[in-house]
């Protein structure tokens, strides 16, 4: 007989729980037979609620959604989801005249030119008014002039340009209950009381307020902030990473579309006093919110400060205020119990990365799925990847804090010089005032890599306000018409993709069958611009400027961007 394990329980029915249910079912359905795999059976209170927010994604959801089998018609109806074509950040530094800059942090990045990255290009001649991303991509223009991420009729899913989804996450999580179950996953509503563990220390079983006693192999804890069984029941230590972030509270509201006909195809993350507010547009409302430091602001100052901000769209709304937790636990397997989304950690919602985690967490336990020996081996191995992944994240949104440059606040002050930041970060900030980042400054990249580095030390123009002084003159020459060729082709594209793109709003109602004529085509064909774990990333392509003719024809249209 083998020492298989035949079931895994997850605790907790939140965005974690549905997503580590749904990729374990799709993952194990794919390539065993039923009887050889696990069951799986979720444990949700009918009592506690979710924590109700965490609406924008990253490039991977695409993928997981597609392959679970869920059509994006589905998909975009059941979660009035729309499209997310990158960040907005506006105010969060200012320009060498002290004006705001607004930039956006594409899902793209910019391409080889003879050998050489974009970003050295611009960095050493710039391009007249546009600023890196908008030389590079065209997404800070679709998503200011509200379009779509790709045309009507394209079949779903693909990408023509980067990509990912703002998504209602109470509709998500009901829409991942509604497929796990018609899928066998075994649905429990009830609450866990207790945690008993055996000799050794493992969850042996859950106490449940109606069921009783419900046995245990393996575990998954999905309980939220509170960290039910990792936490409470074995006594894993959280560490903490307020010495790097300064923002431990947000407060929510969802407010109407000021024009519905108009929906930003970007999330936008807007500095305020003491920290930012993000604002995800989906299809019928807009997701809104305040992330702060409450050693700077009082809640009831926090919500003065957001309801100003959100001006009309505010008006006598109560907004909720959310405590966070912001760090890791010091590891997330531990004996037979993983713990997967807010009860493993939360680095706070900056980059939209809390989802991508939740997707690692469960894909790479299924890759180190134990029998009921529960080897240690697996166990320590699976750790240190989740330890690396939190590495990643923390050090990336460490820097937008670090090469800020506000002053009209002590909150800004202070999330420059008093909050720590990696070692990591702290040795390629020092090298990064000599050269841009590269390919071998990252160690480790599931989203972050050097490129999208190159864009926020761009995007936030650190090299014209004081980092790096003389950084141009010490760049390795590079030649200026290999530039200029590039740039005047990119525009005549994006002039062409402009025109042939439709408002975001249109191809919504499309994918959702509401328009008259509809032109949504279903083959799904979709290459993802983010490699998954594990899979090489697409090999650069090093591309020659392409010459007028090619340019008039339309034929290097694509690979500009
Ligand atoms: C302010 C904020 C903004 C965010 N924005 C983003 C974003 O833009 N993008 C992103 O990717 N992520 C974001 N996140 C993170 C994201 O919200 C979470 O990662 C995601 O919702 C997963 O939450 P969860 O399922 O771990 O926890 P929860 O949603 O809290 O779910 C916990 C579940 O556990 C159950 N439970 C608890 N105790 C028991 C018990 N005793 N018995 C049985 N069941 C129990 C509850 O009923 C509930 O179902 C944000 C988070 C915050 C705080």
């Amino acid at each position: 007989m083998n020492n298989r394990l035949r079931k895994i329980t997850i605790v907790g029915g939140g965005t974690a729980g549905w997503m580590t249910a749904l990729i374990m079912e799709t993952e194990f359905s794919r390539t065993s037979a039923p009887k050889d795999r696990p069951r799986i059976c979720l444990i949700e209170s009918p009592n506690i609620a979710t924590v109700g927010v965490g609406e924008a994604t990253v490039p991977h959801m695409p993928r997981t959604i597609r392959k679970a089998g869920i059509t994006e018609r589905d998909f975009f109806r059941e979660t009035n989801a729309s499209f997310k074509l990158g960040v907005k950040f506006c105010n969060w530094n200012k320009d060498a005249r002290g004006n705001r800059i607004d930039y956006v942090n594409p899902f793209a990045h910019g391409q080889i030119l003879e050998g050489l990255e974009a970003a050295e290009y611009f960095l050493r001649f710039g391009n007249g008014d546009r600023d890196f991303t908008q030389s590079v991509a065209p997404h800070d223009d679709l998503g200011r002039l509200c379009k779509g991420a790709r045309e009507l009729g394209q079949p779903e899913f693909e990408q023509r340009f980067g990509y990912a989804y703002h998504l209602d996450a109470v509709k998500f999580a009901g829409m991942l209950s509604r497929v796990c179950t018609r899928r066998g996953v075994e649905h429990i509503q009830d609450e866990v009381q207790s945690v008993e563990l055996d000799e050794q220390g493992n969850v042996s079983h859950l106490m449940l307020e109606r069921k009783g006693r419900h046995d245990v192999e393996m575990v998954v804890d999905c309980t939220g902030f509170r960290g039910l069984i990792i936490n409470q029941a074995l006594g894993e230590p959280f560490l903490d990473y307020s010495d790097y972030l300064p923002n431990d509270r947000a407060m929510a509201l969802q407010i109407e579309h000021p024009d519905p006909e108009k929906i930003e195809s970007v999330t936008r993350s807007t500095a305020l006093g003491a920290g930012w507010t993000w604002r995800v547009p989906l299809y019928n409302r807009v997701g809104t919110g305040y992330v702060y430091s409450s050693a700077h602001r009082t809640d009831d100052q926090a919500a003065d400060e957001y309801l100003e901000w959100l001006g009309d769209s505010g008006k006598g709304a109560t907004p909720r205020v959310i405590p966070m937790r912001i760090g890791r636990v010091r590891n997330a397997w531990v004996k037979n119990c993983v713990a997967v989304g807010l009860s493993g950690g939360f680095i706070e919602p900056l980059e939209s990365t809390a989802i991508h985690m939740i997707e690692h967490a469960v894909r790479w336990f299924t890759e180190h799925l134990p029998t009921r020996e529960i080897e240690p081996a697996l166990r320590s191995r699976y750790n240190r990847q989740m330890n690396r992944l939190y590495d990643e994240v923390l050090d990336f949104i460490c820097l937008h804090y670090r090469l800020g440059n506000r002053t009209d606040d002590q909150y800004w002050i202070d999330a420059r010089t008093e909050m720590k930041i990696p070692d990591r970060l702290a040795e390629n900030l020092e090298l990064w005032q000599y050269r841009l980042p590269m390919d071998h400054d990252i160690g480790f990249a599931t989203l972050f890599d050097f490129r999208v580095y190159q864009t926020v030390l761009l995007g936030k123009q650190v090299y014209d306000t004081g980092y790096g002084p003389g950084i141009r003159d010490r760049l390795r020459p590079v030649k200026k018409p290999i530039w200029f060729h590039y740039t005047k082709g990119a525009k005549a594209h994006l002039a062409q993709i402009l025109k042939t793109m439709p408002d975001h709003k249109t191809l919504l109602r499309d994918i959702r069958g509401e328009l008259e004529q509809p032109a949504y085509a279903r083959v799904a064909a979709m290459k993802p611009t983010v490699p998954m774990p594990g899979e090489a990333p697409e090999p650069v392509k090093i591309q020659n400027m392409p010459n007028h003719a090619e340019i008039r024809s339309g034929a290097k249209d694509l690979q500009l961007f």
